[in-house]
Formats: C-alpha cells, structure tokens, sequence
C-alpha cells in the first residue's frame, strides 16, 4: 500500500519512481485485506485508544487521511461504502483488487519479483511491510511463547527494518507489538485470513491451555488487538474461549456469534476440556494468535524520514506502511490509512 501510494503520488509531483515488489504480485497484504481504510472520529479518541504511539505522527494521519481518501477515490478506486460499522471511527471500505489496480496504473515502472535497490545519491523510501514475515525478527523483538502464524503476505520479512538499522538508524516504540487475530487454531492459507478469524473474544471467558483465565472478556478492547498480543504469550500462543448462550447471542458486525462458532474447525464440548469449565459454558473454542503485521518499526518524522539514533534524519532515506512504526502503539489503528497518509508524505518530502 505505502509504496504504490508514494510512487503514484511522486509521479504527479514531476518524479520518476520505480517500484521494486519482491512478491510475484502488487497490492502486499493490502490486496489480501477487508480494505477499510479508517480513522478515529477524533484526535483525542486516537491518542486514548494508542497511547503509546508518538503524537506528531498521529496528528500527521488524523489530519491528512479525509484527502488522502479523496485522492484515492480521485485516482479510479471505487468505494464500496462510506461506514466502517464502528461508531468510534470514520473512514472507506474499498475493494482492494481495484483499489490496486487503480495504484498500478498511475504508479509508473513497477518491477515485480525485484527486492528493493537504491542507487547512490537518489531517494529510497523503505515500504516492505513489517517484520511478521521472519519468525527469527518476531522472536527477537515481539517474543511469543510459540511461533506465531503468518495472517499476511508472506513476503514482508523485516527488510525494510534490516536495511535502515545497518545505516544507523533508530527503533521506534512498541517492537513487541503487533497487530493481529486470534484464529481457529488450524493451518489456514490466504483464503481463511477473514474466515478463520475469531473477533469475538470480548464477549467470552478467556483460559490458556493450563485452564488458567489469563484476561477477563470485559477488559478486551474493541480490536482485541490486546487480546492477540496477550494471548501470544500464553503457553503454545494458544487460548480457549468459553461461550455461554448469552455471548452467542452478542453480534459482530452482521453476524451473530452463534453463526461464526458454528463454521469455526475447532468448536469443542467443554467436557472434553482438560480442565473445569463455567457451569454456564456451551460451547468452547480454540484459537491461536496469527500475525498481520508488526506495529513497531523504524523511527520516522512527520516527512516519513528515517531518523538516526541521534534524531537527526538519514539523508535520502524515508520510511512508511508498517516498516514506519510507532504510531498505534499500545493500540490500534488503520494500518492502511498510516501506510496511505505516510508514503504521500514521504513522495512529498523526497520531491521537495
Ligand atoms: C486479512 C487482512 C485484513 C486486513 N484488513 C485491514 C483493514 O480493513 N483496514 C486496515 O487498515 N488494515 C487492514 N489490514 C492491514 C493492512 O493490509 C496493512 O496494514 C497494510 O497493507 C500495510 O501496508 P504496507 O504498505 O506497510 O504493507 P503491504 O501492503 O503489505 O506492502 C508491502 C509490500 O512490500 C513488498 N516487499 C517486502 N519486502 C520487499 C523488498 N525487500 N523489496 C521489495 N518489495 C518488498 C511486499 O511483497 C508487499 O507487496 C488487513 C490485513 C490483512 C492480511
């Protein structure tokens, strides 16, 4: 996403960019994603709901995501709705097969299958996604109990990170952190990335596989992006929702909880649970934690310019999408609306 934006935005700013795609197609983990491109209805909401994540850079997103909507749109990407279904957030769900396409026509040479290069002396702006795709880099800084499963494209694997710390350049907060779903714990592929997926843990009773209830349902935030993270550093990244009537009942969207349990692979009778249930229990479920992408990264300014250790920018080298991190730490937010605010952001600074 980061990258497509800040070519297509660089070529309309008289530049000349070329795309390297390591992968075998555009569009990263945006091409596999539900596309909603999002913000919180207000500042203050952002910084309650990531307050870790640095200010400067969350201003930049909250302020400039509405045109940069309309910049998208402006380039042929059709939206599919103008609600995000969550009252706390406002935003654009697109189709993401055409929001790429719409990228790839105006973001000039594209080269696919070709890792990034720079050339000495011209602008190179790191947009390789995150660091999820290298179990060595996630076991380094994010640290699960046991290896995590990849909910993403499977070529982000920290180069971005890997080639700005050789140039000195300086981490952003929140490394151990990472956005992602607690999934039906079964191998999955791209097409069970939504399916699979269990986003209704705040309605449940929460134990880990030694039947301890390491977080209650209630405290779960709306993204249970604190549930995943949590739950990854329970023994095997494993945990097992507990449901009663009740919690089936509660909706998700436009689906009831009853409905998504009944299609998940690994319902199970809570009597054959190894250890005691509630009384109230009906149903149970076990889940993983998958990862989608990392939320610490590289340090960057409000330019996306990477910055070195001692604060002062790296010439030439510019960061955005989950490669720049640092901005919904201790939370979570639109990792698509960061990647599209901060690659324009970078096509800016570099044409300046
Ligand atoms: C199932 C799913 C649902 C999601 N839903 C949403 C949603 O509704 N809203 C939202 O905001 N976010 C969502 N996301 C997250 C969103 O997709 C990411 O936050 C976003 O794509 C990050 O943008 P990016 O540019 O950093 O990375 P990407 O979009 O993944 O792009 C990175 C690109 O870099 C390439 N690359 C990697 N290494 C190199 C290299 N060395 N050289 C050249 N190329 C390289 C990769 O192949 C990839 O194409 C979802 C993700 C998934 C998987």
């Amino acid at each position: 996403m980061a990258g497509l934006c800040a070519a297509a935005r660089a070529r309309e700013l008289g530049a000349s960019p070329v795309v390297f795609e390591k992968g075998t197609r555009p569009g990263g983990s945006m091409l596999l994603s539900s596309c909603v491109v999002w913000r919180y209805r207000s500042f203050d909401e952002f910084r309650a709901q990531c307050p870790g994540g640095d200010p400067r850079l969350q201003q930049l997103v909250h302020d400039r995501l509405d045109e940069a909507l309309e910049w998208l749109e402006a380039l042929g990407a059709p939206v599919v709705t103008r609600d995000t279904g969550n009252p706390l957030t406002t935003g654009v769900r697109f189709d993401p097969g055409r929001l790429t396409e719409a990228l790839v026509r105006v973001a000039g040479e594209l080269r696919l299958g070709e890792a990034v290069q720079a050339s000495d002396g011209e602008p190179l702006l790191l947009a390789t996604g995150g660091f999820q795709g290298d179990p060595g880099l996630v076991q380094r800084f994010v640290a699960p109990a046991a290896p995590l499963r990849l909910r993403a494209n499977p070529w982000s694997a920290g180069d971005g990170l890997r080639t700005a710390l050789d140039r000195g350049a300086a981490r952003s907060e929140g490394l151990d952190e990472f956005y992602g779903r607690n999934m039906a714990d079964v191998d999955f592929g791209e097409p069970g990335f939504v399916p699979l997926a269990q986003v209704y843990g705040r309605f449940a009773r929460i134990f880990n596989e030694d039947g301890e209830e390491f977080v209650e349902g209630a405290e779960v935030s709306w993204s249970e992006v604190d549930l995943v993270q949590a739950t990854a550093r329970q023994p095997g990244a494993r945990a097992w929702y507990l449901l009663g009537e009740e919690a089936l009942d509660q909706r998700v969207r436009d689906r009831s909880v009853r409905e998504i349990v009944a299609q998940a692979p690994t319902r199970t009778d809570p009597a054959e649970l190894p250890f005691e249930t509630p009384e109230d229990c009906v149903v149970a479920v076990r889940v993983a934690a998958a990862i989608t992408h990392t939320i610490g990264g590289l340090r960057v300014d409000e330019g996306a310019r990477v910055l070195h250790e001692d604060g002062s920018p790296l010439d030439g080298l510019y960061a955005a999408g989950a490669d720049a991190g640092g901005i919904s730490t201790g939370g979570y937010a639109s990792g698509l609306a960061a990647a599209l605010v901060l690659g324009r952001a970078a096509a800016e600074t570099a044409a300046r």
